[in-house]
C-alpha cells in the first residue's frame, strides 16, 4: 500500500519510513488510486477529499502525540513493521534503497570516513538522491526510541 499523509501529520513521515511504509505527503489535486493508495489524515483536520476519492481507504487518527499516533496508525491499517524493510527506505525522498558492498561505496565515495568502512558491514544506497546509508548508532538510536514507545516490541539484548 503506498500512504499519502496529511501536512498536520508531516512530522510521522520520517517515522513511517524508518518503519518501513511507503509514504509521501498528500498534494491537494493528486489522484490516487483506491487498489493502490490510501490516505493519512489527522480527525482535526479532516481533509476535503474529491468525489472521485470514493473506495478510498483512508485512515483518521485521532490521537495527539507522535508514540500514540504512530500505535494508532499500526492498529488501524492493520499493518506491523516488517524487520526486512525496515530501514528499507531513503528518509529524505521515500525511494527504496539498494544495498552495497563496502567496498562498491568506497569506489563511489571516497569520502567515506575511514572508521565507517572499517566497521560497518551493511551499506544502502539511495537510486534517486544518492544519499548513502549504514547502521550506526543513528539507526541504533532510532530503534531504542520506536521500542521505549511500544511501537516495537522492547528490545531483549539487541545491541
Ligand atoms: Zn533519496
Amino acid at each position: 500500500m503506498r500512504y499519502r499523509i496529511a501536512p498536520h501529520l508531516a512530522f510521522m513521515i520520517q517515522w513511517l519510513r524508518v518503519l518501513g511504509f511507503d509514504v509521501r505527503p498528500w498534494e491537494k489535486r493528486e489522484l490516487l488510486d483506491p487498489l493502490h493508495d490510501a490516505l493519512i489524515q489527522w480527525e482535526p483536520y479532516p481533509l476535503p477529499l474529491p468525489r472521485k476519492g470514493r473506495g478510498l481507504t483512508v485512515i483518521t487518527l485521532s490521537r495527539a502525540t507522535l508514540p500514540q499516533l504512530l500505535k494508532e496508525f499500526l492498529e488501524q491499517s492493520g499493518q506491523q513493521p516488517d524487520p526486512e524493510k525496515m530501514f528499507g527506505r531513503c528518509l529524505r525522498c521515500n525511494t527504496p534503497l539498494i544495498p552495497l558492498p563496502p567496498d562498491t561505496v568506497k569506489a563511489l565515495w571516497p569520502e567515506l570516513p575511514e572508521y565507517v568502512y572499517r566497521t560497518q558491514k551493511r551499506f544502502n544506497r539511495c537510486p534517486t538522491c544518492g544519499k548513502f546509508f549504514w547502521e550506526g548508532t543513528h539507526v541504533r538510536n532510532m530503534r531504542r526510541t520506536l521500542s521505549d514507545w511500544g511501537v516495537l516490541p522492547k528490545e531483549t539484548g539487541v545491541e
